[in-house]
Order: C-alpha cells, then structure tokens, then sequence
C-alpha cells in the first residue's frame, strides 16, 4: 500500500502575530535560548518516532508516496540537523519511485547550504512561507523575513534546480484594500511559481492579533471584501494559466501538491513529530503537543498519542463529502456509491437539495461541487455533513 507522511517540525525563530499552530520560538535572545537548546533532543526523539513506526509497519508492504515536512519552520534546523532527519527517513522507510518530497521553509532561515543538503536528499518539491509582497504587510504579520529574502532564496533555489516551488499568501490583512491584494497577485505571478496557496488571514484565540482585537485595537477584516479578494485572485490565476484545483490552492497543470490531495482524497498517512495528525488503519490520531510530554513517550517507547480516533461508516462517508468538496473536482457520485454501497442521495439527499437551493452547491450528472460562493464558505457548507 502507498501512503503518506507528514513531519512536524515545532519550532520558528520567532512567532508571528497571527500564529495559532503548534510552533516554538528558538530566536536568539536569552528566554528563548530554552527552546534553541530543545532541538536537539526534539530531533532526537523524532527519530526513535520513525523506528516506532517502521516497527509497526513491518510487514505490511508499506510504501511512502509522499512526504511533507512542514512546521513551524523546518529550515530553523541547522543543515546538519535537516541532513540527519531526512536521512533518516530516507533509511527506515521504503519510498516509492517518483515519491513527492516537500519541505517547507522561511526565505529568512535557508540559504545555499541548507538547500543543497535538501537537494542531495531528494527534496523535489520547497514551499516558501512568504505570504506577501509587501514589506509593511510582512512587518504587520510579524514575519521574520525581508522581501529581499524571499526574491534571493528564490533564485537560489532555482539555480541550484528545484522545478516545483510552492508560494504562500495570506489576504484579509489589517489595511490592507483590494489595489494591494492585487499588486500581491501580480508580484506572485511575475515569479513563476509552478504553485500558488492562498490564506485568508483569521484572527485564532491565544495569538497577539486576538489580545488586540479583545481589546478594540483590531478589526475583524470586512468578509465582503474578503471574498472579492478570493475572487479576484481565482478571476486572476486563472488568466495567468493556474488551475484552481482546491479551495485555496493554483497549480500548473500537473504541479497539483500529491501531498495535499492525498489528505482530501482521503487516504492513509503517518503524523510524526509533536502536535502531527495521522490516519492510519481506519483511525485519526494526533500526537502530543506539548514538547516534554511528546518526548517523554516517545523515549519510552510508546506512540505519543494525546488522542486517537476510530472512524465508522458514517463518520468516513462525510469525512468524503467535507474532504472532498475542497476539490474543484467534487465528489464522485459513483465512487461514493461503489465504497460505501450507498446512495448519496439516499444519505445526504436533504442536505444536498438544501446547499443547492442556497446556491452553494452544484449538481452534474456525475459529480457534487461547491460554487465559487460555496467554496468561500466552505467551512459552513461542511458542518452540515457532520
Ligand atoms: S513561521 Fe509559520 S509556524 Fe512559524 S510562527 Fe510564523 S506562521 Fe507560525
């Protein structure tokens, strides 16, 4: 069986304002000099992880047909750290011919050094947190990065041979109006990345942008304009000859993430390293966040599971619908039928005729698909499915 695998690597030089995933700040100052110093047993214990888990793959006819090291900031590593991870990997795991490897960086944490260590280790794919072209915009968000990082590591990249680069982009940003949105656009194009994700930009709980907000120092971003910002960047793309393939991603024909639909279209894939999500035997898994914890286990030789879930019949059949709506593609009708030996109708008939009489989902002879409007709301559209 082929599936994929997911690497989390914790840990950033420093947090930005908006931040809301599992991520530890290693910058330089004193207080931080804490985490620095956690690298290395984190790396450690990440690679006793990947022996738990060859050890329970053994003899299964395992695969990997993708994997995606992300974080945090997994080029915060030292070229040496980035070596020995993706060795490791590399040696315990059985990868298969033409696997998808992709690791993404901060152009204000890789250079020359750490590229060609990812180079040599078979890195074919890079996703490049720059998330706007902007220099206030970038300091607003709190990024680390200077916009002549992102254009120097960028070329670099290219010179040294990495033909599929993916760029992030955030919109909805504080100030920002529809005239910067589309300079944005402009700017990401004239780059030529073979793949483009988009963000709108959330204000989540616990993060400095939600203690302004708390405190009237910050505005919820207008959700009209918001959507004409998606519009304007799928009108966009589009013309620039990008396939809008799911909610929030561009692609090149055939530069679509492998990785990235492997989670929509449902399939297998192992979480590794604090705060991962897995899916692996008909059960969703995600490990412990906290660091301490995460090692603690792991160095005892356990899965460092802080919760795991079974998923039944008809938790897997809207798990179908919600994962796969994110598709441009939509759910296949017959497929659906044919795993699950039931009608769609039959099971979300009510539902359907609902979402469609609001305008938010489209019916063809084969497929269910989201509208533009429905895909801007996605997320609403989905809770009706659970
Ligand atoms: S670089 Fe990414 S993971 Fe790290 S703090 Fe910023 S948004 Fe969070």
């Amino acid at each position: 069986m082929k599936i994929g695998a997911y690497v989390h690597i914790p840990f950033c030089l420093a947090r930005c304002y908006y931040c809301s995933f599992t991520s530890y700040a290693v910058g330089a100052s004193a207080e931080q000099d804490i985490y620095q110093k956690q690298i290395e047993p984190y790396l450690n214990a990440l690679i006793k992880e990947v022996g738990i888990y060859k050890d329970l793959l053994k003899g299964k006819n395992i695969q990997l047909k993708s994997l995606y090291i992300g974080g945090g900031t997994p080029t915060c590593l030292s070229g040496g750290q980035l070596f020995i991870l993706l060795d490791t990997l590399r040696t315990n795991y059985t990868y298969s011919e033409g696997i998808e490897i992709t690791v993404e960086g901060n152009p204000g944490t890789i250079g020359p050094e750490k590229l060609a260590v990812l180079k040599e280790q078979g890195c074919n794919r890079l996703s490049l947190g720059v998330q706007s072209f902007n220099p206030k915009e970038l300091r607003v968000l709190g990024r680390i990065h200077s916009l002549p990082d992102v254009y120097n590591t960028y070329k670099i990249a290219r010179t040294m041979g990495f033909a599929n680069i993916n760029l992030d982009l955030m919109y909805g940003l504080p100030g920002q109006d529809l005239n910067d949105w589309k300079k944005n656009l402009r700017q990401i194009v004239d780059l030529q990345p073979e793949h483009i994700s988009l963000y709108q930009l959330n204000i989540e709980e616990g993060t400095p942008f939600y203690h302004l907000y708390q405190r009237g120092l910050m505005e919820k971003f207008d959700q009209d304009q918001a959507f004409y910002m998606y519009e304007e960047a799928i009108n966009y793309l589009t013309e620039q000859g990008y396939h809008h393939y799911e909610i929030s991603n561009f692609a090149r024909p055939g530069k679509e993430s492998r990785h990235n639909k492997l989670y929509w279209q449902d399939e297998y894939y192992l979480g590794l390293g604090a705060g991962a999500s897995g899916y692996l035997d008909n059960m969703r898994y995600t490990n412990m966040s906290s660091l301490k914890q995460y090692q603690e286990l792991v160095n005892r030789g356990e899965r460092p599971l802080e919760q795991q879930e079974k998923i039944g019949p008809s938790l897997a059949m809207a798990e179908t619908m919600f994962l796969g709506l994110r598709l441009l593609e939509g759910v296949d009708k017959r497929k659906f039928q044919q795993h699950f030996q039931v009608n769609i109708k039959d099971q979300y008939g009510e539902i359907i005729e609902n979402l469609k009489s609001q305008g938010l989902l489209r019916e063809t002879e084969t497929h269910l698909h989201l509208t533009r409007r429905g895909l801007y709301i996605a997320n609403e559209v989905f809770m009706e499915f659970l």
